[in-house]
């Protein structure tokens, strides 16, 4: 029988990369997307190109009701959830005299919120089957912190929390509970920066250049698989040697 795995926000970018390379590796796949688009309709044929199912999802994570209703949809359809990665994230940058109370807000429901709903919806279900993956994407600003991301690092920081807490509390499970740290990974959420500001951050850089979401979706796969059976609870950094 097929592993599956389940990714949140997996339309573009990270989540994108992440579910491709799941599915090369012989999973089928659950993907949740917030609003129908091009980049949906590419990301699915992408996966169903490589073999594997491709079930998608509509919903926000920061809404319980929508995350309680998908994981029902993926068991009705694969009766099983063996890999859970939460992606989906939001920023919103902003100095903290400037940073709304929506600001704030917002980004702690999708980012953080959002992996608790994503994650107390799948897990009943993990637990029945005495086995699981759950993979956080945390940020490595959730670890040093970083001016006009107050939000957005405390959402990052709670993520590693969370996934420390989870692992001591269902490791009896066999269920595995990792954070992946990334740094500055290519995507829509950093193309926002100038060219000047992107060459300025490579060379902070121990390996001089930013990273690629594949880089991200490598170490996913490892935490998915058999080889990482006895790592849980950690916060895996792939950043080219950003913070260390
Ligand atoms: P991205 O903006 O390209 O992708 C984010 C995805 O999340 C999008 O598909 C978006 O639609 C989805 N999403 C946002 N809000 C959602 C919601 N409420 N419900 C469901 N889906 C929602 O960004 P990315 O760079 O691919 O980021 C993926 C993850 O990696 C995020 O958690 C981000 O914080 C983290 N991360 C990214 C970087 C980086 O440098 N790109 C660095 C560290 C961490």
């Amino acid at each position: 029988m097929k592993k599956i795995a389940f990714i949140t926000g997996a339309t573009r970018g990270i989540g994108k990369q992440i579910a491709i390379t799941l599915a090369e590796a012989g999973y089928d796949i659950a993907i949740n997307y917030r609003k129908e688009n091009e980049e949906l309709k590419n990301t699915k044929q992408e996966i169903e190109q490589t073999g594997a199912k491709c079930l998608s999802l509509q919903g926000d994570v920061s809404n319980y009701d929508d995350c309680e209703r998908i994981a029902k949809q993926i068991i009705e359809e694969y009766e099983k959830i063996d890999v859970l990665v939460n992606n989906a994230g939001i920023i919103k940058d902003t100095l903290l005299m400037r940073m709304k109370k929506e600001d704030f807000e917002d980004v702690i429901n999708v980012n953080l919120v959002g992996t608790f709903n994503m994650t107390k919806n799948v897990i009943p279900y993990m637990m029945k089957n005495r086995r699981g993956r759950i993979i956080n994407i945390s940020s490595v600003v959730g670890v040093s912190g970083n001016a006009g991301q107050a939000n957005y690092a405390a959402s990052k920081a709670g993520i590693i929390g969370f996934t420390k807490s989870l692992a001591k509390e269902v490791g009896s499970r066999n269920i595995l509970v990792n954070s992946i740290a990334p740094g500055f990974i290519e995507t829509a959420m950093t193309d926002v920066l100038k060219e000047e500001i992107k060459e300025e951050i490579a060379k902070t850089i121990p390996l001089k250049r930013m990273g690629k979401a594949q880089d991200v979706a490598n170490v996913v796969k490892f935490l998915a698989s058999e080889e990482s059976s006895y790592i849980t609870g950690q916060v895996i950094h792939v950043d080219g040697g950003m913070l260390m």
